[in-house]
């Protein structure tokens, strides 16, 4: 197989709260271990005024890394159906 090599973008993806839109989710990490993992992985918001909690599928933030030029495809999200503007 011969050796190629492309430049990346990276990027880092957040989750901004349902509730305020202000904060951003953030992992629970003592929740961790005593909730069913199949259900999601909670997360807290970080705006103070708001700490609302919700279970999201992925652990938020993370990096990904997209060859440049692509196209960032993100995993569908059950709460933004419509998310692939
Ligand atoms: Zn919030």
């Amino acid at each position: 197989m011969p050796i190629t090599h492309y430049k990346i973008d990276m990027y880092n993806v957040d989750y901004t709260c349902d509730k305020c839109g202000k904060g951003v989710m953030r992992p629970l990490r003592d929740g961790i271990q005593m909730v069913d993992q199949t259900k999601g992985i909670p997360h807290k918001c970080n705006n103070d005024m708001c700490l609302h909690v919700d279970m999201l599928k992925i652990n938020y933030p993370f990096q990904m890394a997209v060859k440049e030029g692509d196209e960032v495809k993100l995993a569908d999200d059950e709460e933004n159906p419509e998310a692939d503007a």
